[in-house]
């Protein structure tokens, strides 16, 4: 049975007041959830270190949103796998549409990162979705498995036992248009059939969450799907009462 995995990315939002103020109101929301949903958030770097401290019980996990491919040197502004796991970071995003569309990063570099991370000890949370154009061609299948074999043929099968996969439909990001459920198991279950042909113990155990406009309204029925295994939530997660409601959806 594969752990349920929320994560609220906050992207480039948030003061020292309102991480305070969400944090403690996710960890009093999701008192006594059962361990069947394991619940993180991913505050900007700024915030981490704050953040590290308030969620020092560990029941909340941290994310971060990003990081670089080198463990150190001269790279003016990154931050390196060492430097969050050194916060008490446990999950990384790669990968992100955002990062991929806007900061043009490529395939080659999202696996370097996704490499960098699990030298670390983090866990990356590949993030892999098609445009809107895509989807209308009927290409939805054939990008998500592209993006994932690029980073596989550079870090290999095996190290998918230490990655979550993000069904991220950039058509459904802060759109507030969500993929149907039918359409995202598809895809889930294209990727985890994708995996199996090469190690089905990995497909299996793997965890591919969804993110595209997740909401209180739709996550229940998102995460019942038999290959959904939680969400990567990103404007619902900014509302305490929004994104706990979203993490009791998925106990
Ligand atoms: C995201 O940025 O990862 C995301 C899923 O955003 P939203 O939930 O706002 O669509």
């Amino acid at each position: 049975m594969r752990q349920k995995l929320i994560v609220g990315n906050w992207k480039m939002h948030g003061s020292r007041v309102q991480v305070r103020q969400l944090i403690q109101d996710i960890e009093t929301g999701t008192t006594g959830l059962s361990d069947k949903v394991e619940i993180g958030v991913s505050p900007t770097f700024l915030h981490l270190g704050l953040a590290s401290e308030l969620c020092d019980s560990g029941r909340i996990k941290l994310a971060a949103q990003n990081l670089y491919s080198e463990p150190k040197g001269a790279f003016t502004g990154e931050v390196a796998a060492p430097m969050l796991a050194e916060y008490g970071v446990s999950y990384v995003l790669v990968g992100h549409s955002e990062r991929r569309e806007i900061f043009a990063e490529s395939d080659q570099l999202v696996a370097a990162k996704f490499k960098a991370a699990q030298e670390s000890g983090l866990i990356p949370i590949l993030c892999l979705g098609e445009s809107l154009t895509q989807r209308e061609q009927g290409a939805s299948e054939e990008v998500v498995v592209a993006q994932l074999d690029a980073v596989m043929s550079t870090a290999g099968i095996a190290s998918l036992q230490f990655a979550v996969l993000a069904y991220e439909p950039i058509w459904a990001i802060g759109t507030g248009k969500t993929a149907s459920p039918e359409q995202a198991q598809r895809i889930h279950q294209v990727l985890r059939e994708h995996i199996a042909k090469s190690d089905a113990g990995i497909a299996k155990s793997l965890r591919i969450i969804y993110g595209g406009s997740v909401n209180a309204a739709n996550a229940a029925e998102l995460f019942s799907q038999a290959d959904i295994d939680g969400g990567l939530v990103g404007g619902a997660s900014l509302e305490a009462k929004e994104f706990v409601s979203i993490c009791k959806s998925a106990d």
